[in-house]
């Protein structure tokens, strides 16, 4: 099957649809960006790579790199996580601060914001040193030294994350975030922070589409019943309020970022990302998640 050419008769297509979503501009950095970058890249578990447009660009992850947060506290921590947050959809936007208080500061998920930050708050607690373990482990998932924090995004984050200080906050009041506010909340912004290429993030996802083996190391990340766990949460709550319509059309697990990117794994085949920077409302890729539909569609390529 030669992707490429499926890639390039999708963007084709596209190019007719006109792009009725906004680049992030509630983080004042992320609206810098040129918001006409296209990118895809798909690898497969037997190390077969298909690449587009800007594939080789790096963006900011933000939300995506909650799946690496969420994998690293996950595979090494031996207290029960989920204690301190659920499994279930949200059905609210990542931000949202309804829910969190019905639920007395329990997230409904890891990968809503809310959940994202106790899983902060766990690895401030269990890693000697949490920004550098982290970046550590993401590039031991790629054999790359040089995928780095971007420390201008992070900051203007900080200077603008009022929601969610407004979130970390209220958990602390429910006594679900343990360690000070600010150290919690510096590991937030600056794991979002990561900047990494399509063809990066494809790779560095290959594990969770291969029983949580890194193809290119042999290590083994994830036990498979973990793996499965991991694609089954990112299946029903990696894209908020959006997940239902994302299962729908594309039928893959996957997550989001607000940079505009998105990964989505199919067990046993491949990884593929893809990064359209402008938003639809739900905070997800409007073209990012067109190209997958079309993509999943044509090639039939879905797990369902
Ligand atoms: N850093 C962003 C935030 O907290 C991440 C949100 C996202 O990518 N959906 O708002």
């Amino acid at each position: 099957m030669n992707y490429e050419k499926t890639f390039q008769e999708i963007y084709n297509e596209l190019q007719n649809v006109e792009d009725f979503g906004h680049v992030a501009d509630y983080i004042p950095e992320l609206a810098h960006v040129d918001p006409n970058q296209f990118g895809v890249h798909l690898t497969t578990v037997d190390g077969k790579h298909y690449a587009f447009g800007d594939s080789e660009v790096r963006f900011s992850i933000q939300s995506i790199a909650k799946v690496f947060s969420f994998v690293l506290a996950y595979s090494r921590i031996k207290s029960d996580i989920w204690e301190r947050m659920d499994l279930e959809p949200a059905g609210t936007p990542f931000n949202s601060l309804v829910q969190l208080e019905y639920d007395k500061g329990i997230p409904r998920n890891p990968f809503i914001n809310a959940g994202a930050i106790v899983v902060c708050d766990i690895l401030v607690d269990e890693l000697a040193s949490p920004k550098e373990n982290m970046l550590a482990f993401i590039r031991s998932l790629l054999k790359n030294n040089a995928i780095d924090y971007n420390p201008i995004v992070a900051y203007s984050e900080k200077k603008s994350g009022f929601r969610n200080y407004a979130l970390v906050n209220l958990m602390k009041s429910f006594g679900n975030i343990k360690n000070d506010i600010d150290k919690v909340m510096d590991l937030y912004f600056t794991i979002c922070s990561i900047e990494m290429s399509c063809r990066e993030l494809s790779e560095s996802f290959l594990f969770l589409a291969n029983n949580g083996v890194v193809p290119h190391s042999g290590e083994q990340i994830l036990s498979p019943s973990r793996t499965k766990r991991t694609n089954a949460l990112m299946q029903t709550c990696g894209f908020y309020d959006e997940a239902g319509q994302f299962t729908f059309k594309v039928g893959l697990p996957g997550k989001s970022g607000v940079g505009g990117g998105i990964v989505a794994v199919h067990p046993e085949k491949y990884s593929i990302a893809v990064w359209s920077p402008r938003l639809n409302k739900k905070g997800n890729s409007y073209k990012g998640i067109l190209f997958l539909e079309e993509f999943t569609t044509k090639t039939k390529l879905s797990i369902f």
